[in-house]
This record gives C-alpha cells, structure tokens and sequence, in this order.
C-alpha cells in the first residue's frame, strides 16, 4: 500500500517553503505598519456560518463544502435492533436536553420513529418470518442513522466569517477606533483541480472592521496591499474595481437584470439559466464565449446606484487617485460571496494563465448584522490566494534567497567527534546553518556532500588538526582553504555570513 495526497491537495516542500515564509513574513511587516493585528482562526467552524454568511446560492455553500457530522465522544454507536426501543428513548432524552441537535430535521425523525416503533410493537404474531416487518425494521434503521447526533461542522471555506464571528463573540466593537485584524491560513474549497485552483489552498487577509464606512478606508486598504505586492515585486498587478450598491439599490437592480436575462434565457448556458432565478449577478462572471455578446448588452449596475452608492463610489475614486493607485473599472465584477456590497476589486497577476487572479475583497457592511452583532458595525477586506501569488512570482523567476546551509562540519576520527559536536552547537548559537554528519565520512564523499547540500564552507576536522587546536575551513565556491584556531573561525564564519 502506497499513499498519496489526495486529490488537490499538496505539500509545499523546501527550498520552496521558504518563498513561502518570505512571503507571508513580508504581508506580517507591511500590515503591522498600517495597524493591523494577526488573528488565528479555528480551521472549522459550524456549518451554518458559511450558508448564512456566504449565502446558500453561491458555488462555495451549494457545492464546494467539506462538512461533515461531528458526534459527541460519550454518544453511543446505533443499536443492534433489539436495543431500538430503549435507544428510541435514549434519543428521546437527548433532543429534550440538547446533547443531540434540537433542529427540525431531527425532530421530525424522531417523531416518525416513534410512529414506526408504535406500529411495529402494535403487530400481533411472530415477526421474524413476516416481510412486512422486515421492511419496517430497516425503515426503522433508515431513520434511526438518519438522527444528527451532533452539529454539522465545516472546514473553513474562506476566513470573513469566522473573523466576523469572532468579532462579535469577543465584543470587539467596544475597542478603540477600527478593528484590523489579518490572517493567514489554509481554506478547503471542494472544486475542479487545476493550475492555481486547489481543494486546499491558503489565503493572507485583512479586515477593518468598526462604525465608519469612509472611502478612505476602503482606498487605505487597497493601498496596504499593493503596498504588500510592491514589497515582493509582485509583477503586473492590475487592480479591478466596481462598485455594487447596497441593499437599497441592488435589488431593484437584480430585478431590472433577471428581467432583461429571462429574455434572453435560450441564448445563455444551462449554468447561466439556472443563475438567472438563483442568483443573477453571478451571470455577469460567466467566462463562457458564447455568452459575452449577450452581457455586454445587460443593464449595468453603475446606472442603478442609489446616491449614497454613487457618492461613496466617486469619493473611493478621488481617494485612490489621490493616493497615486491606478485601477480599472470593471462593471462585471461582483464576486463570488453573497455578502459583498459597495466597493468590490479584483487584482490580477501574470503567469497564471485563466486563474489570475491572485486577490479578492470588498466592503460588507451588513455582515456583522446578519452574524448577529450590532448593526452599527461596517466592515471591508480581502483575501489573497497565496498559492497563486507564490506561482506568479516564480513564473517571474523569483526564488527564495538564503542557501540552505553555511556550514559542513567533517570530522575524521572518533576523537575528534566530541569536538565537532560542541563547534556545531557554538556555531548554531550563533545563527549559523551547520550540517554535522552523525557517523563518520570518507574525505572524499563529505566533501562532496558538502557541495551537494549547497553548503558554502566545509569545515574539516581531523587528527592533525585536533593534535594543533585548529580548524581547517574551505570555501566552496573558489576552493579558497586556511587554517584557524577556534576564535578566529568563529570570527571569520560569523564575518562571511554578514557579508
Ligand atoms: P475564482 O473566481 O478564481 O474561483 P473566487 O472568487 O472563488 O475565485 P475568493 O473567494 O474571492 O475567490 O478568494 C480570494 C482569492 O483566493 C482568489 O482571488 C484566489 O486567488 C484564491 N482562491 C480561491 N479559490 C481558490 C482555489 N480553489 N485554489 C487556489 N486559490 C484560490
Ligand atoms: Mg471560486
């Protein structure tokens, strides 16, 4: 038995891990300068976060979820059918005090399970021969397993909601000024595999959270992560914006747009024709050729905005241009997640073919709200897919820095091992990489490790050198080899590395 990954997941190994932590130690420095505090996320969270957040028409709730049934430990295991009557009590208790979820599918079961038990004890005569009963006891069993023992859990789709969560659990409303908050993590998306799209990818981002919804904000943020982007020479990031009213305009908007699009129903894909009554602004996304001359000639949002939306929008504008950031207005962009009103942008990088976009984010003002938190509260953020990021940058040729190892410790001869193995520590000590063979080597063969390994100085430890207290040190890269005592190693190493 050989094991793998599963199917769109992956390991991120060295030396590419280091870009890795480059990279998101850059995003750590770069929003620490703008006032924002990491927050570590649980990886999953109740179910029923994401469908109320994200909303239950969007791809990521309808489809995309890991979710799965949690069970508390002490909970039994189904019984054998003997045991169904005492069990059906069993479940009965449980609903009455809440060890099981008290929710209406639950309720429902139980109330038939009760029925088809009552029914089957009613039955005279010996059952073990009579069909019928055979077809009721597995009916039994179907509802029996069908009983919830415990809340529906999933992993974590993306991170706004378990930020807005934690929000409101943590009463962060009452601190001073807004609330910025980053994080950085994996996400588990149920979705076709591909270059740059994974059923395990990791975001970085940002929320602010708190009572204003000043364009300024939303023009601060946008700033913070070109900023982020400008820091690792992120190349050709294009920033993509919109604006997609709030919950006075937009739905007359939808309205007006599921209007136009049931006239042109026939014209549009089988993706699209559902979307029209489910969710119609998700039409807009469609990357399908045949149907882009149909959008092109759809209402558009920009003429349906309320004033407060309009204002908002020509305000975020005038801040992004006063800032010096260039972006281009694009009408279609209305994301993915139900909860995004007002500002929404999109950055696309190069190198990554039809998955280019590398960040997603916009202003929510009425999540909060709908989390059960105080409707006072605005927020705005995005995520960035780092995986995409990562690949973006090296399709530009970028790899991590810093060579693996400074320094091969060769020892030869038992003696002198105790030796290597306290310069080993020393020089850790003191910052360096120090490979320390654990068994002894042949000259040759280390030497030539050394190299292997990318190590830049091999340090050779032998009889002879033992016999003066030195240290034979060679620099790989030109051969370049001296004698030194202990201090002036460590001097001389500690220099190079500076260097
Ligand atoms: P897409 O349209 O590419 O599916 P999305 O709208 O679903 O993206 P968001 O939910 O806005 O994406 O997430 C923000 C960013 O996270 C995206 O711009 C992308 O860089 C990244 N991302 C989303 N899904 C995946 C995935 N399955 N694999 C890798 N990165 C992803
Ligand atoms: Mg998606």
């Amino acid at each position: 038995m050989k094991f793998q990954a599963i199917k769109g997941v992956r390991d991120i190994l060295p030396p590419e891990s280091a870009l890795w932590n480059q990279v998101e130690q850059a995003a750590r420095e770069v929003f620490a300068t703008y006032g924002y505090g990491e927050i570590r996320l649980p990886i999953f969270e109740p179910a029923e976060l994401f469908a109320r957040a994200i909303g239950g028409e969007t791809d990521v709730v309808s489809k995309e979820m890991y979710s799965f049934e949690d069970r508390p430990h002490e909970l039994l295991a189904p019984p054998t059918y003997g045991e169904i009557g005492p069990y059906i009590d069993q479940l009965k208790t449980w609903l009455e005090n809440g060890r099981i979820p008290q929710d209406d599918d639950n309720k429902f079961r139980l109330v038939s399970l009760v029925q088809a038990w009552n029914d089957f004890k009613a039955k005279p005569g010996d059952r073990s021969v009579d069909t019928n009963d055979l077809i009721a006891v597995y009916q039994m069993g179907l509802l029996r397993d069908a009983v919830k023992l415990g809340p529906a859990l999933t992993l974590r789709p993306e991170a706004t909601a378990s930020v807005v969560r934690a929000y409101i659990e943590h009463g962060m409303h009452t601190r001073p000024g807004n609330v910025k908050l980053y994080y950085m993590g994996p996400m588990f998306r149920r979705e076709r595999p591909q270059k740059g799209r994974y059923r395990q990818f990791y975001q970085i981002g940002a929320e602010l959270l708190g009572p204003s919804d000043h364009p300024a904000l939303d023009a601060e943020v946008i700033e913070m992560l070109l900023a982020f982007f400008a820091r690792i020479d992120l190349k050709g990031a294009t920033l993509y914006l919109n604006s997609i009213g709030d919950r006075n305009c937009r739905p007359a908007y939808i309205e007006k747009l599921r209007e136009e699009l049931r006239k042109v129903k026939d014209q549009l894909g089988p993706d699209s024709q559902r979307r029209i009554e489910t969710n119609p602004l998700r039409v807009l996304d469609s990357k399908l050729p045949e149907e882009q001359a149909v959008i092109e000639k759809l209402p558009r949002i920009a003429e349906h905005l309320c004033d407060a939306c309009r204002e908002h929008y020509a305000e975020l504008k005038r801040q992004l241009a006063l800032r010096g950031i260039a972006y281009e207005e694009n009408w279609r962009l209305v994301r993915g997640l139900d909860y995004y009103m007002r500002t929404t942008f999109e950055i696309t990088a190069t190198g990554l073919g039809s998955q280019n976009a590398v960040c997603g984010g916009g202003r929510y003002d009425g999540l909060v709200e709908l989390l059960g938190g105080p409707a006072t509260a605005k927020g705005i953020g995005f995520a960035i897919g780092t995986d995409r990021l990562i690949l973006s940058l090296e399709e530009a040729g970028q790899a991590a820095s810093a060579a693996a190892i400074d320094v091969f410790l060769a020892w030869f001869g038992a003696e002198t091992y105790p030796v290597a193995v306290a310069l080993a520590r020393k020089l850790r000590e003191r910052g360096v990489a120090v490979e320390l063979p654990a068994v002894e080597m042949k000259f040759g063969k280390s030497l030539s490790l050394a190299d292997r390994l990318g190590a830049r100085y091999a340090v050779i430890l032998g009889e002879e050198e033992l016999a003066a207290k030195q240290f034979t040190v060679k620099r790989l890269a030109d051969g370049d080899q001296r004698k030194l005592s202990e201090t002036d190693l460590l001097a001389y190493l500690l220099e190079a590395r500076a260097a």
